[in-house]
């Protein structure tokens, strides 16, 4: 008799059940999609990934919600802008072997998925070539070799793609070989999925989490305030009871939290949640994301009221990231 099949992961069911097509997500939103119609370009170029479980916590009937802007693959996108390009970054300089990038002192980052649960739209890898940084394991192994060799890097950081798409059979053999590294100090998991499918932060994560030597970091890429429920709260506590450092990084999003008093609600909402806000971002100019341009003046502006209404430890760090430097460039 063939073995009884497992039930798949809660989590694992929701990843393959993820919203693709825009106009079911405008019937379930009660949107009329003339008014904001969908780029056929820009969703072939990336396509409209968004969880179930996300898509519940925007609000009905408002084309300015928060969480849709995020994820709407607009008309808009598909304008001519100059100055946005493909790879703005350069990261194709910093990426000695495949799936790997060493680009500041002391850390490098693995782009351990190739995929994500969700798709940003204002995504800074929205081009980026994942076919070419897709490694088999032979060729993970040349890349720890090259971690390994190089006694200056004390921390490795998971990222992608989102790391936690990935399943714990993979995700364990990656933090094992990590693991291995004698002067690797942390490991930082880079994720949006304890927010857009809290489920993903089950037993079995938890328990890798904790048996892991290295102090682990979990940075969740928040955006807003109301992506937060009970299921992202309990997600959040169950990591936070497992000994992981939670830091939240934003991106300062026109039309989505580029104002001081959704930052501020934001901060607040992480620290109930035992974040501490670490990174604000200013949007790398990537073609198809220039809807999204905040300037300068308008966010040094929206910093200066956050400073003025909140504990230090609760104002994020403005950066920006700019080719070429030693580390992301501080703003404010
Ligand atoms: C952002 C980034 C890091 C991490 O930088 P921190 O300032 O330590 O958060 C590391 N490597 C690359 C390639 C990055 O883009
Ligand atoms: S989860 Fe991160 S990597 Fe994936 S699309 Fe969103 S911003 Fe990009």
């Amino acid at each position: 008799m063939p073995p009884a099949s497992q039930p798949a992961d809660l989590w694992q069911e929701s990843l393959s059940d993820l919203i693709t097509d825009p106009r079911e997500l405008a019937d379930f939103l009660q949107l009329d999609r003339r008014l904001d119609p969908a780029g056929e370009h820009a969703l072939a170029q990336f396509p409209l990934k968004v969880p179930r479980a996300f898509a519940e916590r925007m609000k009905k009937g408002n084309w300015r919600d928060p969480l849709l802007r995020q994820v709407w693959p607009s008309f808009v996108e598909e304008r001519e802008a100059p100055g946005f390009t493909a790879d703005p970054l350069r990261e194709h300089h910093y990426n000695p072997r495949p799936g790997l990038l060493h680009k500041y002192h002391g850390r490098v980052l693995l782009i351990a998925a190739p995929h994500c649960a969700i798709h940003c739209r204002y995504c800074f890898r929205r081009e980026f070539d994942y076919r070419e940084n897709s490694p088999a394991r032979a060729q993970w192994r040349e890349a720890f070799n090259y971690i390994g060799a190089d006694a200056s890097i004390e921390e490795v950081i998971l990222s992608g793609g989102d790391p936690l798409a990935l399943g714990d059979g993979q995700l364990r053999w990656l933090i094992e070989s990590i693991s291995e590294i004698p002067h690797v100090g942390a490991v930082r998991i880079h994720t949006r999925l304890p927010v857009v499918i809290p489920e993903r932060v089950s037993g079995g994560l938890l328990t890798m989490l904790r048996g892991c030597r290295q102090r682990v970091v979990v940075v969740i890429h928040c955006n807003h305030a109301q992506e937060f429920d009970a299921g992202v709260a309990a997600a959040l506590a169950a990591l936070h009871r497992a000994g992981v450092t939670l830091l939240n990084q934003s991106v300062l999003l026109k039309d989505v939290n580029d104002d001081a008093a959704a930052l501020s609600a934001l901060s607040k909402r992480l620290f109930a949640e035992n974040v501490l806000p670490y990174y604000l971002h200013l949007p790398d100019r990537v073609a198809g994301t220039q809807h999204f341009s905040v300037t300068l003046e308008a966010a040094e502006k929206i910093m200066r009221e956050l400073q003025a209404s909140l504990p230090g430890y609760l104002v994020p760090r403005l950066v920006r990231e700019d080719p070429g430097e030693p580390a992301k460039t501080r703003i404010v």
